[in-house]
């Protein structure tokens, strides 16, 4: 037998040297496109990732053994990420004068207003140099026109008519006139990062602790 002892991460046994891939083939002889990892069968649209599957790697923080999906090891990824979100963070204006309680996104979360982003911190301890980013609101449906629904919804029901018929609806006015009914109780917004940030220290000084 030979040598090939392996690590054990996320159930997957990670090898220096695992078996190699197998390609897959159908019954009638054609390629399937398609690679199995030679160690665990999992399947690949590519050799290379087949191979790849249960290598152990090292990362370049020397860290080894880590999900081969990834090029880096959990704790480098997450280096990365900070970095590129303090990057994001160096290049936004502070507003922190001038904030009117607009929703705002921490991570990965957007809140209605600080009130609410406060509310679901644990503690507001270590985030006084942390920032968050403030979204602009933007009514949802403001910009669909009774005719786009009206001529969707006839053209579904026109569309099974077999050639050479026609439909003449009756009534098209009430219900166009019911459409923007509807269409006016759409008032459901959407948020969007407007590339501006607050300091949370500064807004803990400005609306005090919260319990
Ligand atoms: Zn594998
Ligand atoms: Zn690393």
């Amino acid at each position: 037998m030979n040598n090939r002892k392996g690590v054990v991460i996320n159930n997957k046994t990670l090898k220096k040297q695992p078996k190699p891939p197998q390609e897959m083939w159908f019954w009638s002889g054609k390629s399937a496109g398609v690679w199995a990892c030679g160690e665990c069968n999992r399947i690949y649209q590519s050799e290379v990732m087949a191979t790849e599957c249960c290598k152990s790697k090292i990362c370049k923080c020397g860290a080894d053994n880590f999900s081969t999906v990834y090029t880096t090891c959990a704790s480098c990824r997450h280096k990365q990420d900070m970095a590129r979100e303090k990057d994001r963070f160096d290049k936004m204006d502070d507003i922190t004068d001038s904030y009117d309680e607009q929703p705002v996104l921490a991570g990965d979360s957007f809140y209605k207003d600080v009130w609410e982003f406060f509310n679901c911190c644990d503690s507001l301890n270590n985030l006084e140099d942390e920032y968050i980013e403030v979204c602009s609101v933007h009514k949802l449906g403001y910009n669909i026109s009774v005719d786009d629904v009206l001529d969707t919804l006839l053209d579904n029901v026109t569309e099974n008519l077999e050639d050479g018929y026609e439909m003449e609806f009756d009534g098209v006015d009430v219900f166009k006139k019911q459409i923007q009914e509807f269409l006016d109780k759409q008032t459901g917004e959407i948020w969007v990062p407007c590339g501006k940030k607050i300091n949370i220290g500064e807004l803990v000084k400005q609306y005090g602790e919260c319990e």
